[in-house]
């Protein structure tokens, strides 16, 4: 049977359940709240560039991934970062990652969700607020209270706690239940961008320290494509900084972070711009990993990173797992 299905949030996860459901000929129309797609693979604009502030790289363990990106996206949007990744063991001594191929986008990390949403009918800047029974189907309400149209099925790809929102508005108490715990597992992170003239160190290309604040930094002109003058740097705080830090001011935070990388780098340059983002919902503690959750009767699903390991290769993966079980 051909059905109008919704699919609430454009990062990787709802953009690979609409594609898939529409070579299953399903007509499809995606409702993101932000301006464009990507969610949290996403990229900041910065004075003549711009800077990876959420997702870093990703994998494709599964080569089904790849073979997705290539035939549904653009060859030419993302490619291996070729950097010298390393990370400091409990006695601070530095080790390499294990090898392993790390992909971003080119030339910016949103490049692939914006070749991925091409074809695709997106309806940006509407934040759906509610879901509303019409017989056996769904009409969509924004939060400015406009009908966004009726659907035979809903899915939702939004972070746990926002689609819990939605599905306690729309009265689905039984699937909200069930998000108790991602909700409390997913964790925060403070991102900055900052740039450097020269050089703050030439260790590693992208690091993980074994810090207070700093749980990531790297050197996101390392990547490839970027082409930029001097060097933008990404620092990502830690879950446990970031929570006792949740209401800070940008500027603080940006001095914080940057006192400790100073330090990590011994390089005390000024920064000649700094940004700073703060991710309410940034990545999930290890979990429970369902893949996805179906209310098959009502015609409702979700899925997301959350729902199977946290990271770009769990949305994909969780978004096509639903998509398989709804037919
Ligand atoms: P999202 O990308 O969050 O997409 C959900 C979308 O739903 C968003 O666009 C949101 O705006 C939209 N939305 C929410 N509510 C509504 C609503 N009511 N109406 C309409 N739209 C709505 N992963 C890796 O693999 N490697 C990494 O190095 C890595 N680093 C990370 C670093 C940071 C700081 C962050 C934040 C994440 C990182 N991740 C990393 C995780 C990765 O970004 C996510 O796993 C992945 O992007 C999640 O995709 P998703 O589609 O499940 O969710």
């Amino acid at each position: 049977t051909i059905r109008t299905i919704a699919v609430i949030g454009s990062g990787v996860a709802g953009l690979t359940a609409a594609i898939y459901l529409g070579t299953l000929g399903h007509h499809v129309r995606v409702f993101e709240k932000s301006r464009g797609p990507g969610g949290r693979m996403s990229s900041k604009r910065v004075s003549g560039s711009s800077a990876d502030i959420g997702a870093q790289y990703f994998t494709a363990r599964d080569p089904d991934f790849l073979a997705f990106l290539e035939l549904h996206g653009k060859s030419e949007a993302f490619g291996v970062w070729p950097a010298r990744f390393g990370f400091q063991d409990t006695d601070n001594s530095w080790q390499p990652f294990p090898d392993e191929n790390r992909y971003v986008g080119i030339p910016r990390m949103t490049a692939i969700t914006r070749a991925l949403s091409a074809d695709l009918d997106v309806q940006a800047e509407v934040r759906i607020a509610r879901l509303i029974p019409q017989g056996v189907q769904w009409q969509l309400e924004c939060t400015d209270g406009h009908n966004q149209g009726v659907f035979d099925r809903v899915i939702i790809t939004a972070p746990p706690a926002q689609a819990r929102d939605i599905l306690e508005a729309s009265g689905l108490d039984g699937l909200a239940a069930k998000l108790a715990k991602p909700v409390e597992q997913i964790l925060p992170c403070w991102a900055v961008a900052a740039h450097f003239a020269q050089p703050p160190t030439d260790r590693f290309d992208a690091m993980r320290p074994n810090a207070k604040r700093l749980y990531w930094v790297a050197n996101n002109s390392s990547k490839p494509g970027r082409d930029d003058s001097g060097q933008w740097w990404v620092l990502h705080a830690t879950p446990e900084w970031t929570t006792a830090n949740v209401d800070a001011t940008p500027d603080e935070v940006c001095t914080e972070l940057l006192a400790e990388f100073a330090v990590l780098t011994g390089h005390n340059a000024e920064p000649t711009e700094m940004v700073a983002h703060r991710w309410l919902y940034a990545r999930s503690a290890d979990g429970d990993k369902p893949g996805y959750l179906l209310d098959q009767d009502k015609g409702i699903g979700l899925a997301g990173d959350w729902l199977a390991g946290g990271r770009v290769e769990g949305a994909w993966d969780s978004a096509r797992k639903l998509v398989a079980a709804m037919e």
